[in-house]
This record gives structure tokens, sequence and C-alpha cells, in this order.
């Protein structure tokens, strides 16, 4: 680094300044820690003076394999100095490869790759109509979607138009029709509210933002029965749930459900870049047509290149195995703190929901203790904080991270 730069880096470059200038040009549309992160590895991140923190959101899920994971890092490296981007007017020796392994990895024929989650439930709403009026034979715009109660699949105005969430939901009509909300878990009112016009159900097997909300034993096994005996697709939102973060590859293989469409996003990009997918047989996916979806940076050569090292760790189950073990421990440790601040604890392999007693304190103080604990986690709805370490945490750490809750709730 030349002289120049580390004395331009030196200059206005503490926390309070980076956070300044980030709430003056910064639209407000996230209500950050505060926390000023410049370099990461593995589980751990450094901010701008130097402090380590125990990074326990993982990005949301999108970070499962940590931090810079050499295997995933040096996939994109090399894949820069080649090509990054084609279009998909051109084929890539990047794309087949990444989708066939995709698709082995899911069971299924086929992959139609996009970038973003919403992207891709964006499109895994599409195929489901398509697939009614084309194959089910539903009349022309009658086709309706169930989707579930405190629902989280994204930030477009379709999506949103059936998020039950107020600051997700208000003030971005005219929302998009063909939808019809059912409580999470309820198998009777999905039964109840399936007609002739059903293309599909929409759920998460496990709701994330909701606070890591587990449906009923049986609910999934249920709905998949339910589903297939009323021609209906069941589309599963792996987007957070998916690869590795329950210790199963899919948060649906918990209960040995095969859904008709996978929606996968988040850690399938690696941490690196936004890759997403969504996953179905032929009989499904088949109805998409040249010209009647598409993506320019969907399937690019980079972030193929990216999802191809991420499926290549996954089909070792070397990642789903740690999840597994390290949950227990996880589990074990959040277990003997409920009636000591926590209330609730809803657990699945690294992926944790844990109910702060209201009367303590709020998930977002919780959360600005456990800041300065050195452990960083995001607080939702409430007085619920959601622990979703990266997959390659150490045992030891995970006993860091109960040891430093338990210390913020004393
Ligand atoms: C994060 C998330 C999405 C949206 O993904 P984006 O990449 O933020 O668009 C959709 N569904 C679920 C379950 C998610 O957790």
């Amino acid at each position: 680094m030349s002289e120049t730069t580390a004395a331009t880096d030196a200059v206005g470059s503490s926390t309070q300044d980076h956070i300044s200038l980030a709430e003056h040009w910064v639209a407000s549309n996230y209500h950050p820690l505060p926390v000023v992160i410049s370099r990461a590895e593995g589980v751990w991140v450094t901010d701008v003076d130097g402090r380590r923190y125990l990074d326990a959101l993982a990005g949301y899920s999108a970070l499962n394999f940590g931090h810079g994971h050499p295997a995933l890092t040096a996939a994109a490296r090399d894949q820069l100095d080649r090509v990054t981007l084609t279009s998909r007017a051109f084929h890539s020796d990047r794309l087949g490869p990444f989708c066939r392994d995709l698709a082995a990895l899911a069971g299924k024929d086929l992959v139609l790759p996009m970038n973003t989650g919403a992207e891709a439930v964006e499109t895994a709403i599409k195929v489901a109509r398509k697939w009614g009026y084309e194959v089910k034979g539903v009349p022309e715009d009658q086709a309706r979607i169930i989707v579930m109660a405190g629902n989280f699949h994204g930030r477009t105005t379709t999506i949103v138009s059936f998020s039950d969430d107020p600051i997700a939901h208000d003030h971005y009509g005219p929302y998009t029709p063909g939808f019809d909300t059912v409580p999470y878990g309820d198998l009777a009112a999905l039964e109840a509210a399936i007609t002739d016009d059903t293309v599909a159900v929409l759920l998460e097997p496990i709701q994330g933002e909701g606070g890591v909300i587990i449906p009923p034993e049986g609910y999934l096994t249920a709905v998949r029965e339910l589903t297939t005996r009323r021609g209906v697709l069941m589309l599963a939102d792996e987007i957070q749930s998916g690869l590795g973060r329950t210790g199963r590859t899919f948060a649906c293989d918990l209960d040995d459900v095969v859904p008709d469409v996978y929606i996968l996003g988040k850690a399938l990009g690696g941490g690196i870049v936004p890759v997403s997918a969504v996953v179905a047989d032929r009989s499904v996916l088949g109805v998409i047509t040249p010209g009647s979806h598409g993506s320019t940076f969907g399937g690019n050569p980079l972030a193929a290149a990216v999802g191809q090292a991420v499926v290549g760790l996954l089909a070792t189950g070397e990642y789903q195995e740690r999840a597994q073990r390290l949950g227990k421990v996880l589990a074990d440790g959040l277990g003997g703190l409920v009636g000591h601040g926590i209330d609730a604890v809803r657990i699945r392999g690294l992926w944790a929901g844990v109910d702060i007693d209201p009367a303590l304190m709020t998930g977002r103080e919780a959360c600005r203790r456990l800041l300065d604990g050195g452990v960083l986690v995001k607080d939702t709805h409430g007085s619920t904080i959601r622990l979703a370490p990266p997959l390659v945490i150490e045992e030891d750490e995970v006993d860091l991270l109960v040891t430093t809750l338990g210390q913020v709730l004393r």
C-alpha cells in the first residue's frame, strides 16, 4: 500500500465517521448495528478499529461456508481471469456443469438460474402459473397460489403483495392478486383453501425471518400428500433453510419430503456473488420456453463457477454433518439458558430462534449487548434473535457464543 493511500485510509476512518457517512448517504432501508466491518475470515469479522467479532448471523445464511472459504474464493479468482459474463445469448463453459451438479444435488431434472432470492421466488410463481394454464388446465388469469401467514419470500411488489408484515407490505399497493393466505402449520385450513384454480402452495419448510418457526410434526409430509392428491405444486422456498443450514441439504429432507420445486439462493453464491435458482423436474420447469423468462446476469460464468463450487462442498456431506453435530452442542447450550432470560428456543441444525424474555430486554437490546460482547447477531420480530453461525464454526466457538449470550442476559 502506498503512503498516500495509507494516510487517506487513516483520516476519518473511525467507526463513528463511517456510520455518519452511511447515515448521510445510504437510504435507510436497514437499521444496522453500530459496527463497521472491514475484513473477515471464516466465522470471524474485524471492524475498522481492529476489534474481532464472532459472526453468528452469517449474512442471513448466505455465508454458510464462512467468510472467504478457500475453495470458493479460488473458484471465483480463477473465473475472474477467464470470463465473467457472456449473457445467455451464448453458452458458457460454466453453466452446464453448474446446473448438472445442482440438479444432481436436488435430485431434479432442470435448473433455472437467477441472481437474488426474490427473483427465484418470482420465477417459481411464474412457472407455477404457466404450469397451471398449460398443464393443469386452469382458465386463463384464474390461477391462485396459497401462501402462509408469517411468510418471508423477498421484497418485490408481487412478493410484498402477499406479505402480512405491515412494514414490508403497507403503501406499496396496488397489490398483485392471486394469492390466498392460510395459517402456517394448519393442515385443515390449507385443505379448505384449495380450489380447482389452485396451482401451487408456496412455503418455507421452516420460517426464517419469522423467527425460525418450525411447523408441527408431520405437517410437511401431510402438505406433500395433500398437494399431490389435489394436483397442486408444492414450492419449497429453501433460500434460507437450505444448503446445509439445518443439518440436511434441504430442510424438507428432515421430513423426507420432496417438493415439486426447490427455490434456492443465499448460500448458493458462497457469500461472494448473488446466485439463486429454481430447481424442478422437466414436467414442471419444461413450461419455460425461450424468451418467456430471463435475466441478463442469471447463470453468468462467475456465478456458475462459485455456485458449482458450493454444490461441490455440499456433495461431500461434510457441512450437513457439522451442522447436525454442532447444532446439538448449540441446542444443549441454549437449552441451559431457558428460564434464565430466554423464554423459548427453536432449533434445527445450526439455526436457532431464541425468544428473549421481553421483561428483560428487547431483541434489539440483546443484539446491542452481544455486539459489545463480541458476537454479531440480528433480532427479528421484537423479542426474537436468530442465530445462524457459519457451518465452519468450531465447538469452542459455539461454546463462546452460548457463554456470551448467557452473560448478556444475566
Ligand atoms: C432472504 C430470503 C428471500 C429473499 O432473498 P433475497 O436474495 O434477499 O432477494 C426469500 N425467501 C427467503 C426464505 C429468504 O430467507
